[in-house]
């Protein structure tokens, strides 16, 4: 049984089509640049070398039906024709409170995605053109949306309040929702496996750090806690995103700076960060080259995004009563020992002691804990869009 999995951005459209039988992914690939000029498709088949074909591309529509015919094609594709996916899993960002899991997407859910919109006005537009333009194509087809939100929905009352008068809650949503869902929940239940156990029998920190990041801690296989808030840009500092900032900074810069609303969006979005910081880039590649050649700003920003990863850690086996498990995951996480060790220091003290030499691994599964650690340290990459499947399959069933 094969299964599209989509992810929409704004100007590009992220696809895999999986056989969830035996969780294989057959192709995947990027449509970029769409509704810009020189928009092209690449594609990689399993086995094969990616294949990139410059084609106009006007909207996500036009997107899906390239998706479709490279998928079908003779030679680059796996299918012969569209009606072997059953289904489409699309992920959408924010499902504010509504969603507490993953649906089978109907007339009824699409007004409720569209009523999100102002939750999530970067985010949620283009998922629904995605999914619309899916439908459009694939009348007939049954499709699923995978929120980024629904993980966090079990969070209690007094952790997603914000301490701002409760009618702004009550007549806007203002409340922290948490992001990354997906991924945090894949990796608990992993690392879960990996220890053995029931994820309902223990307490684990996620440590979910990409280009976004975030932290969430897992209680018993429910998220309690999480760093991003009402939208992405709360928590620890990012690629671009300042992460958490004293609010009051942002009438001071509006001041000082000039700024419209607009622009301190940006200002805040993609502009800070470690880019902000190191002034280099918001890539941890170029950061650390960059620090290794005497750049004290770029060795000042990798110590910033530490620290912050660090003080969640202990606040998280402070809210959990204790923990089970750290896990790291996405680029950073699954791939930089430097930022582990920085991270993972000196945290012998609550049960966190490191084999060293096992924490160079790169891109792979590993249990990193010195032999008689108490808690559990284990680097697990994350497979968003095999948790996206997952999700379509059990509704489809
Ligand atoms: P993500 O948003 O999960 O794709 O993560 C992007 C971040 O991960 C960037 O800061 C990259 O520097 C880092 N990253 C991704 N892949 C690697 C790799 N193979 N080696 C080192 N860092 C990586």
């Amino acid at each position: 049984m094969k299964i599209l999995v989509i992810n929409t951005g704004s100007s590009s459209l992220k696809y895999q089509l999986i056989d969830i039988l035996n969780e294989e992914v057959l192709a995947k690939g990027l449509c970029d640049r769409i509704g810009i000029d020189n928009s092209f498709i690449k594609h990689t088949k399993a086995g094969s070398d990616a294949v990139v074909i410059e084609k106009d591309m006007i909207n996500h529509k036009v997107a899906i039906k390239q998706v479709l015919d490279v998928l079908t094609d003779k030679k680059i594709g796996v299918i012969s024709e569209m009606s072997e996916i059953a289904a489409v899993g699309h992920r959408v960002v924010h499902g504010g409170e509504k969603f507490h899991d993953s649906v089978i997407i109907d007339d009824d859910v699409m007004k409720t995605l569209k009523e999100c919109i102002e939750l999530a006005p970067l985010h949620n537009p283009p998922n629904i053109v995605g999914i619309e333009a899916c439908q459009h194509i694939m009348p007939g087809t049954p499709m699923v949306a995978v929120f980024d939100t629904a993980f966090h929905q079990t969070m209690p009352r007094h952790a997603y309040l914000y301490a701002l008068p409760y009618d702004i809650y009550e007549k806007y949503g203002v409340r922290k929702y948490g992001f990354h869902g997906t991924s945090h929940k894949y990796v608990a239940h992993r690392a879960a496996a990996m220890l053995g156990k029931s994820v309902d029998a223990v307490n684990i920190v996620t440590c979910h750090l990409g280009n976004g990041a975030s932290v969430c801690a897992i209680r018993k296989g429910k998220s309690v806690e999480t760093s991003m808030g009402f939208t992405p840009l709360a928590g620890l500092a990012m690629g671009t995103r300042s992460g958490t900032i004293d609010p009051a900074v942002i009438p001071i810069l509006m001041e000082k700076e000039k700024m419209s609303i607009k622009e301190i969006n940006d200002f805040l979005n993609k502009k800070s960060g470690v880019l902000g910081i190191s002034g280099v880039s918001s890539d941890f590649r170029d950061i650390e080259a960059a620090a290794d050649s005497g750049n004290e700003r770029a060795a000042l920003a990798i110590d910033i995004f530490c620290y912050r990863v660090k003080k969640y850690i202990g606040e998280y086996a402070a809210v959990m009563d204790g923990v089970d498990a750290v896990v790291f995951t996405a680029g950073i996480g699954e791939n930089n020992p430097l930022v582990r060790k920085k991270v993972l220091s000196g945290m012998d003290y609550m049960g966190i002691e490191i084999d060293w030499d096992k924490n160079s691994i790169i891109g792979k599964e590993l249990d990193i804990s010195a032999p008689n650690s108490k808690v559990r340290t284990l680097v697990i990459p994350t497979n968003e869009e095999l948790a996206i499947a997952r999700e379509t399959l059990k509704l489809l069933k």
